[in-house]
């Protein structure tokens, strides 16, 4: 087997293509120089097979050692110099690059090759003993980390001695002398930790550094960084060695990012940062203040042209839009990087429209929808900032990442993890970020920082999640618990908001607005409409006629999934409901049931008029009736302590007459419909009532009709009887006909198996794969998700939270089935989702190769879908 890829290797396919070996970096770094023949210094990648070969076996394949010395020489020849020549030194940089991109999560090391006889050799023949010393002590201190783990406070000190002693802060002053003293202490440090000298020979540089890049990827905050992006941890990661090349050199050397459009709004026109004399760190890094790309035409007009044609090379080639990396070295431009640039859900949009308009480029309108994820329009769909008066605006940074964020503020990771877990909403602020403060950024409501330009890794990181972020805003000093403007002191906890469309920094809490969304938007859900029509439809969870008309607004088909017991709750009816439950008599009960009879009838009033002429499925009382009573134990406690009233203790019965051990498996859905028959049929005159009142005004209402819980073909027949005699006493009122189905959840094991059975008695199925996953599992979805998932997460024994993402292979097989059987016996039996799952672009990629009719979700949620149904569907 082939290990080892040169950049300029053949492939039977396009390089592009080939992630899944060489990692996104090696894959593009490939497309550059063996398809588009841009400057790229000569390199080659090793492939993720040699690092999952790594991890499982704890070493190299027999082969790669070989490989990879074959590899050394190529780029050695292409080079034209070699690795630790003590005369003029090949230098390589050592990277990651895993399939999926995972900025700064795992590790890199440059300069490898240098050591105490090859920097002499960079300092004779660059003619510049400063910059080869300064290389070389970055180069240990990265090793020495990167490598072998040496902790870096102890290079810090050394660091600070140095800069002392040239009497300056800014290390670019310092002396090659003392550069070169510093080489000397930071080795001193690596032997000190290690005990061992630090290694001269660049063969074993090269050697530890690949490993250190496979072990990398298992670090904490890589593991971290997947599960939460549902990154499969068997990957590995691809390691790509390189030529350096130094935008460090001299002062007509630079480095810098450059997107081909801007990645924020999606406006052409080159887009990006740059520095001079600077290594590619820095600009990402934060610590420099960049300039803005256009300023270089003024800088080096050759090279900004040059960069201008290459970006639209690269457009032209990948028919999208480019993220970059380069350096300039002595006025030399190196192409280091490419990829398809991450951008924001607005930007996304209108490139995806833009492009199908563009003569280089010309999307199809498939490939438009293509172009936009569920996450960029989740970033549309999130609301704004209300108007806020000026004097609130502490300061102003960069919009780095849209959407408005408030909360509490903390100035670690750990103080903002530690606050959220309070339950605090916790905006974490920081000079800059880097990926150690991951786990604060994820709990965080936004990201906001003193430093760094739109690209830096807090921007970066915070755009790809869709979180607010605000950049460089640099009026904020933090220090320690507190950040200071001018005067103004804000101290750890206090409220600030933050709006990452206007980069404004505002103390205190802020109004949410509606959120405005581009035109864009309506062009590509109707372009994804277009796709998925006559195949799969879009529902929406509703159970008011507020929720049911957003619902439609958002393009809702019909509703999937009417919770009755929400009608339930509220002040006014709860002890109705309460009244019903205690009844001593079968009047008393009635009386109770003919109230709530007055109140659900408007309700459904008003939904089946928000959802006219579209089905609306009702479902009748699901959760066992103890959750309208007060909690047991709480009134237990109370009478021990200070008795009960006499209402309380009539109450304190009730709840512990229909008390359960277990709830969820008890008197709930079909049970508790047959246990307490007059309560269904009360559900489901009160619709039947309001469908002849909406057929009386003209409208169309269609009606489904929906019994939870089911587990044999008897339950539901039994309950379709007394359905079937409300219709027929309902239709008897009105001259209209009434248009009503009769079906069923699947939502137990034993349902789905027996759907043949089922399908008998049922005109749909929905399945309820919250339930299905609970039950399948047999893991309880109110408790598992506090200790057992994580755990189960993070050990990797389940890839995805089953009941974020259907589980294919156990709760998707039994839908499978289910599907199957029920259309054996009913051919015409409409089949959709209700689950929580109706809104994972995931499991709607299976709901549509099972041949759904439709998926539900909530009324927020249905433009994502009608986007994902469209994407499965391609
Ligand atoms: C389900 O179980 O998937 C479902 C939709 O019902 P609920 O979440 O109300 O139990
Ligand atoms: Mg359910």
């Amino acid at each position: 087997m082939q290990y080892v890829y040169g950049f300029d290797h053949e492939h039977p396919r396009p390089p592009m293509e080939l992630k899944d070996l060489l990692g996104g970096k090696g894959a593009n770094l490939a497309e550059m120089v063996s398809v588009l023949d841009l400057p790229v210094p000569p390199g080659f990648t090793i492939s993720t097979e040699a690092c999952r070969h790594y991890l499982d076996a704890g070493g190299w394949p027999p082969e790669l050692e070989g490989e990879v010395d074959a590899a050394v020489a190529r780029l050695e020849e292409l080079a034209g110099r070699q690795l630790g020549d003590p005369s003029d030194p090949l230098l390589v940089s050592v990277r990651s690059g895993a399939k999926f991109s995972m900025p700064g999560m795992m590790d890199t090391v440059l300069d490898l090759g240098l050591n105490d006889e090859s920097v002499r050799g960079l300092a004779e023949v660059t003619g510049d003993a400063r910059f080869a010393y300064d290389s070389y002590r970055r180069f240990i201190q990265m090793f020495g980390e990167v490598v072998l783990e040496v902790p870096d406070e102890l290079f810090d000190a050394r660091i600070e001695v140095a800069q002392a002693t040239a009497g300056d802060e800014a290390d670019a002053r310092m002396s090659a002398e003392v550069l070169a003293q510093l080489a000397e202490d930071l080795k001193a440090v690596v032997a000190e930790h290690t005990g061992q000298p630090f290694p001269q020979d660049p063969r074993d540089q090269l050697r530890q550094s690949i490993d250190a890049v496979f072990r990398s990827w298992n670090s904490p905050r890589a593991r971290a960084y997947r599960n939460r992006e549902h990154i499969d941890h068997h990957l590995g990661t691809a390691v790509n060695v390189q030529m350096m090349v130094f935008g460090n050199r001299d002062e007509r050397s630079g480095t810098g990012v450059g997107f081909t459009r801007d990645p924020a709004t999606g406006d052409a026109g080159l887009y990006g940062d740059f520095l001079l004399q600077a290594q590619g760190e820095d600009v990402v890094a934060g610590t420099h203040a960049t300039r803005p790309l256009a300023e270089m035409a003024d800088v080096f007009p050759e090279i900004h042209d040059e960069l201008v044609d290459i970006f639209g090379r690269l457009e032209r080639h990948y028919r999208d839009m480019l993220d970059t990396e380069f350096t300039i070295e002595q006025g030399k431009l190196w192409m280091l990087q490419t990829r398809v640039g991450k951008r924001t859900g607005t930007a996304a949009l209108r490139l995806a429209v833009a492009m199908t308009e563009d003569p280089n480029i010309r999307l199809t309108r498939a490939e438009a929808v293509q172009r936009v994820t569920a996450d960029h329009l989740d970033q549309i769909l999130h609301p704004q900032f209300e108007k806020v008066d000026e004097s609130r605006i502490l300061a102003t940074g960069l919009g780095a990442s849209p959407g408005a964020a408030v909360g509490q503020v903390y100035f670690t990771a750990d103080d903002a993890v530690a606050a959220h877990q309070r339950g605090e909403k916790v905006l974490l602020v920081r000079p800059e970020t880097s990926p150690d403060d991951i786990h604060g950024m994820q709990v965080a409501e936004g990201v906001l920082t003193s430093r760094g330009g739109l690209v830096s890794h807090a921007a970066v990181v915070a755009r790809g999640w869709g979180k607010p972020a605000v950049v460089g805003a640099e009026a904020i000093h933090v220090a320690g618990d507190h950040f200071t403007v001018g005067d103004r002191r804000v101290e750890e906890g206090e409220v600030v908001a933050i709006d990452g469309q206007t980069g404004d920094v505002i103390l205190g809490e802020v109004g949410l607005a509606a959120a405005t969304t581009p035109p864009e938007l309506d062009m590509i859900l109707e372009w994804a409409d277009e796709i998925r029509a006559d195949r799969m439809s879009v529902r929406a969870n509703a159970d008011n006629g507020p929720d049911a008309t957003v619902a439609r607004e958002y393009g809702a088909e019909g509703i999937g999934l009417c919770r009755t017991e929400h009608m339930f709750l509220g002040e006014e009816r709860l002890p109705v409901v309460q009244r019903m439950i205690l009844a001593s008599t079968p009047e008393e009960e009635q009386a109770a049931l003919d109230e709530l009879l007055e109140v659900q009838r408007e309700d459904f009033v008003t939904i089946l008029e928000a959802m006219d002429g579209l089905p609306v499925t009702v479902r009748l009382l699901d959760p066992p009736l103890h959750e309208f009573l007060p909690d047991y134990e709480a009134l237990l406690r109370s009478q021990a302590r200070d008795g009960l009233t006499e209402e309380e203790t009539t109450l304190f019965e009730a709840a512990s007459e229909w008390r359960e051990v277990n709830p969820m498996l008890g008197t709930r859905g079909v049970r508790l419909g047959i246990v307490k028959g007059g309560l269904y049929k009360m559900q489901v005159r009160a619709l039947l009532e309001a469908a002849a009142l909406r057929a009386d005004a003209g409208g169309r209402p269609i009606v489904e009709i929906m019994i939870p819980l089911v587990v044999t073909r008897a339950e539901l027949a039994l309950v379709r009887r007394w359905v079937e005699e409300e219709i027929e006493a309902a239709q008897a009122t009105t001259d209209r006909p009434l248009q009503v189905g009769v079906g069923t959840m699947i939502e137990t094991p034993r349902a789905a198996i027996r759907a043949d059975d089922i399908a008998e008695v049922a005109d749909f199925f929905s399945f309820g794969t919250n339930d299905l996953t609970q039950m399948a599992f047999g893991f309880s979805r109110d408790d598992v998700e506090a200790r057992v998932m994580p755990r189960y997460l993070d050990e990797g024994i389940l890839p995805r939270d089953p009941f974020e993402s259907i589980d294919v292979r156990g709760v998707g097989e039994l839908v499978a089935l289910a599907v199957e059987r029920g259309r054996k016996v009913r051919p015409d039996i409409t089949l959709g989702v209700c689950g929580e799952h109706g809104g994972d672009p995931a499991s709607i990629d299976f709901f549509t190769e099972i041949g759904l009719d439709y998926v539900s979700c909530s009324p927020f949620r249905v433009p994502v879908a009608r986007l994902a149904v469209a994407q499965a569907l391609l």
